[in-house]
């Protein structure tokens, strides 16, 4: 059996075109049951990684999803943390940890950083404040591409990072979950699903079943002509090839240091 850690950062309407920057947009949150249907179609586990914004505005949602779903932090206004000095970055976890403590009571177990934009101090941040995994790092992306959250290469399989180096393995106690794409670090994930047909993913996963790889979808991406049908496609292929899908608690479970 091998694993595909899935999850949705959810957020406001993001790099979609049609949306203005100046007013923040939520038309992925209104129809984010769509994917969760979808999902639950497959009995696919997810991690829904939400920006305090969406907790404090859609807080009766976020509950309902919490039934089905784990609840991991975004920060709190998905301002990149690569403009954020050590202070700011506090801040932005604090915020949403104190939003989360009253919806839920107790800590979110895990972090995404937007847009994926992480670094060694982030990394000993999210561990002080007892996060017990962090899914930020790019281990591979496409060459003929470029990103901004992707640095350079890094473990394609879940791993303690490195005190010096976030992206190499390490003794710092807070488990990486990367976000592992197909070969050649072609991402299963939201824009690219919606984009590629479906018979060039088989295509890859005839070439290669990696053992660990990641899912990943955003609120908005269902905004996207097909992206529904595509990703039900997606999921029947993982199946076939003997995936399971975990959410990110259940992953740290598989992973962590015994
Ligand atoms: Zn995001």
């Amino acid at each position: 059996m091998k694993t595909c850690f899935v999850s949705i950062d959810v957020e406001h309407d993001f790099t979609l075109p049609s949306h203005s920057r100046e007013i923040k947009q939520f038309q992925g949150i209104k129809n984010l049951d769509k994917i969760l249907d979808v999902f639950k179609k497959g009995g696919v586990s997810a991690t829904l990684f939400i920006t305090g914004e969406v907790l404090e505005k859609y807080s009766d949602k976020v509950k309902k999803w919490a039934e089905d779903y784990e609840i991991a932090s975004h920060g709190f206004s998905h301002k990149f943390w690569n403009t954020l000095n050590v202070d700011e970055r506090r801040k932005e976890l604090r915020g949403y940890e104190k939003l989360y403590e009253n919806v839920f009571d107790g800590m979110p177990n895990g972090f995404r950083s937007p847009s994926h934009l992480i670094d060694e101090q982030a990394i000993e941040l999210l561990r002080y404040q007892g996060y017990l995994y962090d899914s930020s790092v790019v281990p591979h992306y496409p060459f003929f591409k470029k990103y901004r959250g992707y640095k350079k290469r890094a473990p394609l399989s879940p791993y303690y990072p490195s005190v010096d180096d976030c992206r190499k393995q390490g003794n710092v106690n807070i488990l990486e979950i990367p976000t592992t794409g197909q070969i050649f670090g072609i991402p299963l994930a939201g824009a690219w699903i919606a984009k590629l047909p479906i018979w060039f993913y088989e295509i890859l996963f005839k070439i290669s079943c990696p053992h660990f790889i990641t899912l990943s979808c955003h609120s908005w991406d269902i905004l996207k002509p097909s992206f529904l049908e595509k990703l039900e496609a997606i999921l029947i292929l993982l199946e076939k090839k003997d995936y399971k899908f975990l959410n990110g608690i259940q992953v740290f479970n598989e992973y962590k240091k015994v």
